[in-house]
């Protein structure tokens, strides 16, 4: 495809686009095609000599848009909302069409700015902290777009690990960093989202669940009694994950009071607030984020409910210089001249990767030897095996991690030989320029326009969930809050899932369940921009029908 041709399909496919979201109505939510449909319409080989346009396109059209979920439709309810809108899309068009990486502020000046600024704005729109900002050049805290929320966990749990190890080190000179390891512990609640458990996986760390309250709440004093209980058995807790509007029933973990267990106890506290986070451009949603200013790092994702196109999760962090130690790599490929002078993505300057935030954050201060009675002064007890039974709690979601090679074995480095070293704050090198979407979002809307938004699908779930309420066969079980309501039918959980079964595959609405404590339930989220009361009303209707369906074949 040349020039020429270029801008006479592109400006097709744009309006394609328009029509695409404009008469998403018409389409059936959830695909009705069978595993391997697609197989059957394909070629099996590529081609060799290279095809038309339309005839490329029209395979689009007739075999790839039935086998879609259409996410922007009003009748989509399934897991949380994946918005898009168009001045995100043409933030989107714009930079796969430039394609420039953002990895050091010489790899795109104006992509790396464009990010901290955009960061910087979102951040005080949503109204986190002076100190997760980076507004001045040395700022330890600061802003980085990162991929998933999924990936922002992870980062955090090995940045804490990284901090935690160090301080350990420095207490037990004499110790490898794996044995060290072998004694981390964190936690999060028993509704956090499974890319915790990912984390903790991948981070090699036991992970503990905290038992939620009744409303799916994790509370510090259940925290603190799991953080006493370990630290008496001599593990090291580093890390706390808090989730605000968890995935299953979009409830609240008590930030202040988790907060203030892990200032106590010295551990990081990371923030999931994949799906609400959105919610806090409205000061009126932002007692839930009472206590922030305790969190180390802090990430919600703009690609679920506020219209800027997957992918782009927005992560803040306090200490900067965590992420730069755990990720530190330093090839002379990624240095330029200007290291060390501006704020970038892989490259901090020199200040900032010495000083740590602005108030010294508590070290770890763990005995981990004489806890236990397992290692003194950092050398094994000699009849003991390094890590086998430090915690013999039966509880299943522990990980338990002692036989594996984690290649873990060199000593911490406790200061950084090289001051000019590359700073990095993520996994990847290379980084789209993801902040452009973000960007025009920020502005083509405003934050009037964004909170309009955001109360509107409150308002839309408020009417769902008054109509449920009506029907005497329906029930609420949870606290519905924000875009979510999770419902259920009266009765055995059977007539519930018989429900969601025929929903999905009538395919006018698409949802999926969730389980509380033995209830199923199903979540019902307001995801797209333009529903109207109408769409409510009209899968509300379809859901009475099939429920009564339901009744009829069961009850007679
Ligand atoms: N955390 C929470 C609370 C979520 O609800 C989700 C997904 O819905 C995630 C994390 C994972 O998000 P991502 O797909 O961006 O990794």
């Amino acid at each position: 495809m040349e020039h020429t041709e270029f801008r006479v399909k592109a400006k097709e496919m744009v309006d394609y686009i328009a029509d695409y979201l404009e008469n998403i109505r018409d389409r059936r939510v959830y695909p009705g095609v069978q595993p391997g449909y697609l197989h059957k319409l394909l070629p099996k080989e590529a081609p060799v000599a290279p095809e038309k346009w339309d005839d490329i396109f029209r395979d689009v059209d007739q075999h790839i848009m039935p086998g879609l979920v259409h996410w922007q439709s009003p009748h989509m309810h399934a897991y949380f909302p994946a918005l898009t809108s168009y001045p995100s899309i043409m933030g989107e068009m714009l930079s796969s069409a430039i394609n420039v990486l953002c990895f050091t502020w010489a790899s795109s000046p104006a992509g790396t700015e464009l990010e901290t600024i955009s960061m910087n704005w979102l951040g005080k729109l949503l109204g986190l902290p002076d100190c997760f900002l980076n507004e001045k050049n040395d700022s330890p805290g600061g802003g980085v777009i990162q991929t998933t929320a999924s990936e922002a966990t992870l980062v955090s749990l090995l940045a804490a690990r990284t901090r935690a190890l160090m301080e350990l080190a420095e207490l037990n000179p004499d110790m490898q960093s794996s044995e060290l390891l072998g004694h981390l512990i964190c936690y999060c609640s028993d509704q956090a989202h499974s890319s915790v458990e990912k984390a903790g996986l991948i981070g090699l760390v036991r992970m503990r669940y905290i038992e939620s309250d009744e409303n799916q709440s994790m509370r510090g004093a259940k925290l603190e009694e799991a953080i006493l209980s370990d630290k008496a058995k001599g593990l090291v807790p580093f890390w706390v994950c808090a989730t605000l509007g968890t995935t299953g029933s979009v409830a609240f973990d008590n930030l202040r009071e988790v907060g203030e267990v892990c200032a106590q106890h010295a551990a990081w506290l990371h923030v999931d607030a994949a799906y609400a986070g959105s919610a806090f451009l409205c000061p009126e949603y932002r007692h839930w984020l009472d206590g922030v200013e305790l969190a180390d790092s802090f990430a919600f994702n703009p690609s679920k409910w506020l219209m800027v196109n997957f992918d782009c999760t927005a992560m803040w962090v306090k200490d900067s210089t965590a992420l730069h130690r755990t990720f530190n790599v330093n090839p002379i490929y990624l240095r330029h001249e200007n290291s060390g002078k501006a704020i970038d993505y892989m490259l901090g300057s020199e200040n900032a990767n010495i000083k740590r935030n602005g108030n010294k954050i508590n070290q770890i201060k763990a005995t981990i030897p004489a806890a236990n009675g397992r290692l003194h002064n950092g050398k094994m007890d000699e009849d003991k095996d390094s890590s086998d039974d430090l915690y013999d709690d039966d509880d299943s979601k522990l990980h338990g991690y002692h036989k594996m090679s984690h290649g873990c074995g060199k000593k911490i480095q406790l200061e950084n030989p090289d001051k000019k070293e590359l700073l990095h704050w993520q996994i990847p090198l290379s980084r789209r320029f993801r902040a452009l979407k973000l960007w025009f979002v920020l502005r083509n809307f405003g934050l009037v326009g964004l909170q309009k938004h955001i109360r509107e699908s409150v308002r839309l779930a408020q009417k769902f969930e008054a109509l449920v309420l009506a029907d005497q066969r329906f029930e609420i079980p949870q606290q519905s809050n924000l875009g979510m309501v999770a419902f259920r039918m009266k009765g055995d959980n059977a007539l519930t899932e018989r429900l969601l079964k025929r929903l999905n595959a009538r395919g006018f609405i698409h949802a999926v369940p969730a389980c509380f404590k033995g209830v199923y339930v199903i979540r019902f989220t307001v995801t797209s921009p333009r529903t109207t009361n109408q769409d409510i009303l009209d899968d509300w209707n379809e859901i009475k029908t099939v429920a009564s369906e339901i009744l009829m074949d069961v009850f007679g």
